[in-house]
């Protein structure tokens, strides 16, 4: 495991786009993970894996180094056999049918291009070796060109290319033969950040276009939460969460994935009101009440965790008019981010909780400073309960 880094969402908006998950109206599902188990040796690299994913999904295994997503997609892919569970494609079993001739097709993080072929020749390779000839190769080497948008460098060899453009050869190479599936193992791995950015885009629009499923392997929450229209979450094998990205972040269902995707205030406390739509815990930690409008299946009394995001929680010089969800502290440190302020608060307890305020206005962020004594606030429905 890698130690999770945190974003805050504001940061990311700009790229984070609505999608409209078009994929919802189609009820079978296209790939049908069944208890799929995969063991070296005596080691459980993948645990029991269910899932289904749909026609037109851009679906992302997101997870830490050694969390099991690449030896998932290279079963998919046919690379690797299952050690135990079953596999379907388009309905069809893929126990002991080759990579090649499933209709899958697999990118890697290392793009491999030929050095000593140019870009079209690249992009033409796959088909060539089916036996398509002529004139029908042009035009789809073209198209592809087209789609990943470098009809104009066709006769470039790969060493005259930007590391973004030999990721797009890469990606019009395993395009051109129109696999129904395509898996993506970190495929912008190799990319600086804002290249990565602009990239993730295309993959978006090209995915649109050609209405292929693409399941994408990431560690990178940011990148999973910018391309997916669904995220399954990976800790050890196991895929402990799978959600719209916006689900994920707003109602994570464990202490780990809160904590792995974004930043978390988590205040430990004992549940004292169990209702349908109203959980309220008391913290210790906190020194309040915490409650929230979400039922959860909970004992009395028993042990849970009240996640709130730091950018849900506000900050007021006096008490405000609420009964729960109100804490006291005092302010340890600010630092200025141009477009946040984040605070480091103090409570009596100890506990340090993290704020983050938009700078709305030039003078918002310098209303505080050191050893202020101010309240915390956050409503009912901007924080969520966790059992485990
Ligand atoms: P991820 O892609 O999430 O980083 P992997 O699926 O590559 O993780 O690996 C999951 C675990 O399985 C790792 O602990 C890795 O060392 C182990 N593993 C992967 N492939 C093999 C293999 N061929 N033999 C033994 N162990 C492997
Ligand atoms: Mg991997």
């Amino acid at each position: 495991m890698t130690s999770p880094q945190h974003i805050d969402p504001s940061q990311i908006s700009e790229q984070a786009t609505i999608k409209v998950p078009n994929w919802k109206s189609d009820a079978k599902p296209f790939v049908q993970i069944e208890n799929i188990t995969k063991k070296f040796d005596d080691f459980t690299a993948v645990d029991n894996i269910s899932l289904d994913i749909y026609k037109n999904e851009l679906f992302c295994l997101l997870g830490g180094s050694g969390s099991g997503k690449s030896t998932l997609l290279r079963m998919l892919a046919g690379f690797e056999a299952p050690t135990s569970g079953r596999i379907l494609i388009d309905g069809v079993d893929m126990a002991g049918i080759q990579p090649w001739n499933r209709p899958v097709n697999m990118m890697f993080q290392s793009y491999a291009l030929f050095p000593h072929l140019t870009v079209a020749e690249n992009v033409a390779f796959g088909l060539k070796r089916e036996g398509v000839r002529g004139a029908e190769v042009k035009k789809r080497v073209a198209e592809m060109l087209d789609l990943v948008q470098l009809g104009h460098l066709g006769k470039r060899k790969p060493n005259q290319l930007s590391g973004g453009q030999r990721q797009r050869v890469a990606l019009a190479r395993s395009l051109i033969k129109r696999p129904k599936l395509l898996l993506l193992d970190e495929p912008l791995g190799a990319l600086d950040k804002k290249l990565r950015e602009e990239t993730q885009f295309e993959l978006i629009n090209i995915q649109d276009e050609l209405g292929v499923t693409f399941v994408v392997v990431t560690h990178d929450q940011e990148e999973a939460m910018t391309l997916a229209s669904r995220i399954g979450v990976m800790n050890h094998g196991v895929i402990v969460q799978t959600d719209e990205p916006q689900d994920v972040y707003e109602y994570p269902n464990s202490r780990f994935v809160a904590e792995f995707i974004g930043s978390v205030n988590l205040f430990e406390g004992q549940v004292t009101v169990d209702e349908p739509d109203t959980v309220c815990v008391t913290s210790p930690e906190a020194g309040a009440e915490l409650c929230v409008n979400h039922g959860i299946s909970c004992a009395p009394n028993q042990d849970v965790h009240v996640a709130v995001r730091p950018e849900k929680i506000r900050v007021t010089e006096n008490r405000p008019d609420q009964k729960y969800n109100c804490v006291q502290g005092t302010i340890l440190d600010i630092a200025y981010m141009g477009s946040l302020s984040v605070f480091k608060v103090k409570l009596a307890s100890g506990k340090e909780v993290r704020v983050t305020q938009p700078n709305t206005n030039r003078e918002s962020g310098g209303r505080f400073t050191w050893d202020d004594n101010v309240y915390l606030s956050w409503d009912m429905d901007s924080c969520v309960v966790l059992t485990s």
